[in-house]
């Protein structure tokens, strides 16, 4: 690592919020502890600088986020490993250099995307033109699971469009957020990209602050609300990428063999702690015990342990608190009779472990099934009925992603269109895509991130009449 990231993350500091090592629970660095005073000042500067920036045009916008793409690059392995180490998640499989490769991709890709004057009326009498222009500031508030890449989904479309950006990432994973902005500042104007690293005060703060006029928000459903209930006195605009609980159906005319590796990292990607990831599978009576079987087999060879190891590619739970849900869940389906088919005990060592578990024969209103457990725990429910399957699927309040798998694309299209879901997968699940939009419905938010959507969710439309 570089002696500048060494110093974002306050090795030989020993002052501001220690960070652990969630494989170990050694203290890996310690992050500043920011202050609504500091914010302040982050948001005056970025205020001081938006116009400029805005000036600047697209076409230079877009060169530099080109170069924020290749300041990454030039800096993947020492980001990964920096993430590794304060998120738990290994460097290899769908974790760590993954994470980082993906940032780069969706700098790239938000360079391309174009936001065209639409002219909406030319009939010779009347001419109407609209066009989309910077907000101004916009704050950018970031979840622990996936600290860089879910970043720089907040920041890539708002810069691209000519706003200046704060960033506050999860006071869980200040370090990776805080190196990643360093890097980006190697290479942007300075004061167009600012990071303020506390906790939920400060994230309050930038709710209500005056100065900010839209917040970029995933995490939680709780403080998705928090945040509009607190950002309505400023009429703030808002994009809230919220919890959900996404469900899997699995037709009675699937292989297991043939979907169960897939199904299997749609929901175990990243250790399960991934919002748009598999939580829940409605499988077809037919299939069931094969399709549980394969799955538990998979569960069983696949390598977890410290995220350093080349060989792991599931790692530990980022913190004990999500640990201890996933434990309560588990523990709470075994006590009802569901059957532990495989994991389902935290070994004893250090870390936030706990092992990959499938839990099948298990009632489809069990807590494990329709709260949002976060972690490497999959209930897996039996069906008779589609119907009663899709029934189950739309039943909660959450609406994030969904998938249905089929060997025939117009059956599985057909139950899709009955699945309430910001976006439905057809036989694959948790694959975003910069070209393609995504947000939730019901209680998972509003808003859409990726695309041109993406561009025009930090801008606002502004009509040219005459
Ligand atoms: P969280 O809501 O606890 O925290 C997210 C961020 O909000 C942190 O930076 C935190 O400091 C900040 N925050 C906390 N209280 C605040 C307040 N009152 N005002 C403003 N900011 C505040 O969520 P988390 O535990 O970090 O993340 C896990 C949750 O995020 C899960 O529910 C998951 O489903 C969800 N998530 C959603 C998506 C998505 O795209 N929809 C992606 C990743 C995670």
């Amino acid at each position: 690592m570089s002696d500048q990231l060494l110093s974002i993350v306050g090795v030989g500091k020993e002052e501001g919020r220690p960070i652990e090592n969630p494989a170990t629970g050694d203290v890996i660095g310690y992050a500043p502890d920011h202050t609504a005073d500091d914010l302040d000042a982050a948001v005056g500067g970025a205020v001081e600088k938006q116009p400029e920036w805005a000036r600047l045009g697209h076409s230079a916008r877009s060169n530099y986020l080109n170069k924020m793409a290749d300041a990454i690059d030039a800096h993947a392995e020492e980001l990964a490993q920096l993430l590794t180490l304060e998120s738990g998640k290994p460097l290899n499989g769908p974790n760590s250099r993954m994470e980082v490769s993906m940032c780069g991709d969706w700098l790239r890709a938000n360079a391309e995307f174009e936001t065209p004057s639409e002219v909406l009326v030319d009939d010779g009498e009347a001419r109407a033109v609209l066009e989309y222009e910077p907000i101004g500031v916009v704050g950018a508030i970031s979840p622990w699971n996936w600290p860089m890449m879910i970043t720089i989904w907040q920041i890539a479309p708002a810069l691209r469009m000519g706003n200046t950006v704060v960033v506050k990432p999860s006071e869980n994973t200040p370090l990776s957020v805080l190196a990643l902005v360093h890097v980006l500042n190697t290479v942007l104007p300075e004061g167009v990209l600012h990071a303020i690293s506390g906790g939920r005060e400060v994230g309050a703060r930038m709710s209500e602050h005056a100065e900010i006029g839209k917040i970029m928000f995933t995490g939680s459903i709780a403080t998705g609300r928090a945040i509009a209930a607190a950002s309505a006195d400023t009429l703030k605009r808002l994009t809230l990428e919220l919890g959900g609980n996404d469900a899997a159906i699995i037709l009675d005319d699937c292989d297991p063999a043939a979907i169960a590796e897939d199904l299997f990292w749609g929901a175990f990607i990243n250790t399960g702690q991934t919002c748009a990831a598999v939580k829940r599978v409605y499988v077809a009576d037919n299939i069931y015990d094969e399709l549980c079987q394969a799955l538990a087999s998979i569960a069983q060879a696949v390598p977890m342990g410290p995220g350093t190891d080349e060989n792991n590619v599931l790692g530990p739970l980022q913190n004990k608190g999500q640990r201890d849900i996933v434990a309560k869940l588990v523990d709470a389906a075994r006590d009802s009779g569901a059957q532990i088919l495989t994991g389902g005990q935290p070994s004893d060592g250090p870390g936030n472990f706990y092992p990959a578990t499938i839990v099948t024969d298990i009632a489809p209103d069990n807590p494990l099934v329709v709260e949002e457990q976060f972690g490497p725990a999959l209930p897996i429910v039996r069906y008779s009925n589609i119907d009663e399957a899709i029934g189950w699927a739309n039943g909660l309040e959450v609406g994030l992603g969904a998938s249905v798998w089929s060997a025939d694309r117009n059956r599985a299209m057909d139950v899709a269109r009955q699945i309430q879901a910001g976006t439905v997968w057809i036989n694959n699940h948790a694959r975003p895509d910069p070209r393609i939009p995504f947000g939730g419905i019901k209680q998972s938010g509003y808003g859409l991130e990726f695309g041109a959507d993406g561009l025009k969710a930090v801008a606002v439309p502004k009509v040219y009449n005459g």
